[in-house]
């Protein structure tokens, strides 16, 4: 196959830009090596083909709030879940202290909106510990491994959660919760520390690509009205602030996160990752959108182009 050595020729092409920075909000991740490099791309009948240091582990932070919200929308409904939840982008900072008019936070992809949603998994009134377990046992059936918890960086994020505690409190408030705020950061952010590799992120990608069904498993992780659902906020939200900037560059439903690790999902065709830690200001892999702007480009893969 002619992929390897074209991943190989374009990860050359970004490999010496070194602009943007880690994300340092999160002590623990200013630790990590900066310049890690990787890209992975997971075709629907289960091939991967990866390049670089496709096998470092990092934390899927923002990642997870797609998957979490197909959770939610599988295990509640979609009816309970837009209820609390809303749909539109809102053109801001991933971690603004923000809601719509009603109270509701504006998308599932910002910080406001995943804390809620994080609620939502599992079945109503299960508890704290069942919930998160649910949460691991369905992100590790879109990856096809078992997925764990980096406790050093979920210890980091939660001694300087101030901001998404503040979130859940207002979340409170309006009843978008209805149970003790901080404890609900507390799942989010251990959500938000699970490990994976690039190889993990391209097969948790190629399965919502596949209408929902885990390429290498055969597993049906989630419904195909689950995924058009979850693929359309990510092409709407995915990207926070530069989410039109992405759309009209890259054309492909996509999700990043502060780790540096960046998905985007094409439907019927093919998942892609890449893992590059330093951000740009809207806290997006600098290298990763280069990378995906590449594969946009050279490969026609922009939704709006016609095949
Ligand atoms: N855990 C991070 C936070 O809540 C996730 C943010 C991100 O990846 N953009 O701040």
């Amino acid at each position: 196959s002619p992929i390897p050595d074209y991943l190989a020729e374009v990860l050359g092409s970004v490999e010496s830009d070194e602009t943007g920075a880690p994300a340092d909000y999160i002590p623990e991740l200013a630790t990590a090596n900066p310049n890690r490099l990787a890209a992975a791309m997971a075709t629907l009948d289960g091939e991967v083909y990866a390049v670089g240091d496709c096998s470092d582990e990092f934390t899927i932070q923002s990642i997870s709030k797609p998957f979490v919200y197909a959770l939610a929308l599988a295990d509640r409904g979609f009816e309970p879940v837009l209820a609390k939840v809303g749909v539109e982008p809102s053109g801001e900072a991933f971690n603004k202290v923000s809601l719509d008019g009603g109270g509701r936070p504006l998308n599932p992809m910002i910080n406001a909106g995943a804390i809620a949603t994080h609620s939502l998994a599992g079945p109503a009134g299960i508890d704290a510990k069942g919930r998160f377990d649910r949460i691991v046992d369905g992100l590790s059936a879109f990856a096809g491994r078992r997925l764990q918890v980096d406790e050093a960086v979920f210890a980091s994020e939660m001694d300087t959660a101030f901001r998404n505690t503040s979130i859940a409190y207002l979340l409170r408030a309006y009843d978008v919760l209805d149970e003790d705020p901080t404890a609900v950061v507390g799942g989010y952010t251990r959500q938000c520390s699970l490990l994976v590799t690039t190889v993990d992120l391209a097969l948790m990608a190629a399965t919502l690509a596949n209408r929902g069904i885990q390429p290498v498993t055969g597993e049906r992780v989630v419904s195909e009205a689950v995924v058009r659902q979850v693929l359309s906020v990510m092409t709407t939200c995915g990207m926070y602030d530069s989410a039109g900037d992405w759309v009209t560059q890259v054309g492909i439903p996509a999700k990043s996160g502060v780790a540096g690790g960046l998905i985007g999902a094409l439907p019927g065709q093919v998942g892609i990752a890449t893992f590059s830690p330093r951000l740009d200001r809207h806290g997006n892999s600098v290298r990763g959108i280069r990378l995906f702007e590449r594969f946009s480009d050279d490969t026609g893969m922009h939704m709006m182009d016609v095949p």
